[in-house]
Parts: C-alpha cells; structure tokens; sequence
C-alpha cells in the first residue's frame, strides 16, 4: 500500500513554514495565498477545545492547499480513530508530538500520489494544528478526571446528573424506553472490617470491572457514593432492564475475587426503575432505590422491579 510515512514535532513544522515562507519569497509568487489559509486555520482552530471539532476544522481547511480525500486521527487516550471523508489508496502519515509529549497519529488520503510541494506545505500547516490538539487532548483528560471516579473509573456523580438529564429528555422526545438499576454491594462493611479498607477499595474496583463486563457500551455505570452503583439503560424497558440487573446480579455473585489468597464472596441487592411520563431524574431515583431496599429487606442477593 503507498504509504508516506513521517514524524513532526511543533519545532520542526515551525521551521518549515518558515522554509516554505522563505522559499516563497524567494519564487516571487503571491505569498498571500498559504498565509492567508495559514493564518485563517491557525484562527479557526482557536474557537474549539472540543477534539473531534478541532480535526473536522483542520481537515475542512486543508482542503484550501490540497485535496485530501480522507484524514485519520489516533490517540490511544482519544478512544476510538476519528476518520473524516473516504480513506483513499495512497497516504501520507504523521506521527504529531510536541516538547516529547506525543499528540497522535495523522493519516491523510487520496486517490492521486502527494507531490513533493505538497506535502511540504502540508506539513507546515500541521503546525497550527499541534497547539489547538494539544489544549483539546489536555481539555478531554481535564473533563474524563472531572466526570469519573477515581477509584473505580466508574462514572461520578456529576456524570451521572449529566446524562440522566440528557436520556430523560431524549427518551421523553423520542418515545424510547428507558430505566435504571441502583446496585449496593451486601454487607460491604464487613469486608472493610475483616480485611482493611485498602482490600474494599480493590474489592470495590474488582466489582466494577465485572459489572462494566456484563453491560453494552452504549450503558453507563456510575458510583453514586460508597458501595452503590447506578446502570443506566437507554432504549430498555422495564423487562429489559430487569434481565440486565439479574445478570449483574448474577456475574457478581459468581466473581472469584480472591484476598490474600482467599476467596471473597460478595453479593449485591439491585433495584430498578423505567422512565414514566411524570418522571424527573430524582423520581425517578427515588423509585430504584426504593426497590433495592425492599431486595435488602427481602434477604439481599435479589433484584427488584417496579
Ligand atoms: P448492606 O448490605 O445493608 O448494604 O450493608 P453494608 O455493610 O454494605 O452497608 P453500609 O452502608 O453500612 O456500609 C457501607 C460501607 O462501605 C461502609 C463504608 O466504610 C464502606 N465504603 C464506602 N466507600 C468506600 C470506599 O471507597 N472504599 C472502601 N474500602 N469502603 C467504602
Ligand atoms: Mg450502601
Ligand atoms: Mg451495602
């Protein structure tokens, strides 16, 4: 597969847009052309902190210099590639870092080969980009520390507020099913007074773990506080969501985690609720933590419904 391989840091694509202005000059040849996209992008991508913005921006301005069919993005700490247009047969690729601190793989692609010049120019222009990537890489790790827990990686409280409000009104709007199940772990004190907390703080992760196993992606789980937990299921109705909750249930009941050696068996007691026309986020709550007390009371280890 053509492939044009290449690594650039901020120091080096500064240097060569500095080349490409001097040579510029140098042909005579209006320079206003590649300053002016230069200086459009480096402003346009001021306006975002928001990564996938930033890319769609960079890669809508790119197209000014040279046509590009396809652009990739990958960052192991971004989640998933980012592609924008139709991967084409030849490529050129950019390893992005700046001050050793590594900020991506870029790939872009077309139908025809990159010229020698436009790669060159291409290059220079990836200098606007490394500053704006880099404040939307920092941006993305600044929100995922502000909406997870630390402990468990689980989602926090804020997050939880935040999503719950959006499903609610999207499921209200689309007429979609949706529900939730308050999970709280059986007689966790015990663990923390038998083996210490620092024990409860890896049964706890260990617990999370199994739980994020058994769900979609497109499910949250989210720590509430302590040993209590919420799964939130969009597009679930009421039978649905009893079936995951059972299978939560059932997966943490069967968890081999061990202590020192020793298996530790924990159990928990869920409860759950779907969306009424009525509800609001704490209504809603309310009525899922109702059930999981009645599932305490009724001998833990169970799941109950509405
Ligand atoms: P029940 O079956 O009625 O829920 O009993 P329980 O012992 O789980 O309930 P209780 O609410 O009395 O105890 C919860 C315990 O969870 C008490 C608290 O010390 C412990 N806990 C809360 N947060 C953490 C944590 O982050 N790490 C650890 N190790 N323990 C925690
Ligand atoms: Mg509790
Ligand atoms: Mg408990």
């Amino acid at each position: 597969m053509p492939l044009q391989g290449n690594t650039i840091d901020f120091d080096s694509a500064r240097m060569k847009l500095a080349q490409g202005d001097a040579a510029r000059r140098r042909r005579s040849k209006p320079v206003t052309s590649f300053e002016a996209i230069q200086r459009h992008l480096s402003l346009t991508l001021q306006t975002s902190l928001e990564l996938d913005r930033v890319l769609e921006m960079f890669f809508a301005g790119l197209q000014a210099l040279l046509q590009a069919d396809g652009m990739e993005y990958r960052h192991s700490a971004a989640g998933a590639p980012l592609s924008l247009g139709h991967r084409a047969l030849h490529r050129c690729s950019y390893r992005l870092s700046h001050a050793g601190g590594y900020l991506g793989e870029l790939q872009l692609s077309r139908q025809t080969r990159f010229a020698e010049n436009e790669l060159a120019s291409l290059e220079a222009l990836l200098g606007t980009l490394l500053f704006p990537l880099r404040n939307a890489l920092m941006y993305r790790e600044a929100l995922a520390s502000a909406l997870n827990d630390t402990l468990t990686g689980a989602g926090n409280r804020l997050a939880l507020n935040q999503n719950l409000e959006r499903d609610i009104r999207l499921a209200k709007r689309t007429g979609q099913p949706l529900s939730l199940t308050i999970l709280d772990v059986d007689h966790f004190k015990q663990i923390n007074d038998r083996f210490g907390h620092a024990y409860g703080d890896e049964a706890l992760k260990a617990l999370v773990n199994c739980v994020a196993a058994s769900l979609r992606n497109v499910d949250g789980l989210y720590r509430l506080g302590g040993e209590e937990f919420v799964v939130l299921l969009i597009n679930t109705d009421a039978n649905a969501c009893h079936l995951v909750a059972e299978r939560i249930r059932q997966s943490i009941e069967q968890l081999q985690f061990h202590i020192d050696g020793q298996p530790l068996p924990m159990t928990a007691s869920l409860g759950h609720a779907t969306l009424r026309a009525d509800d609001d986020a704490t209504s809603l709550l309310n009525r899922a933590d109702l059930r999981m007390y009645e599932a305490k009371r009724g001998g833990r280890n169970r799941v109950m419904g509405q």
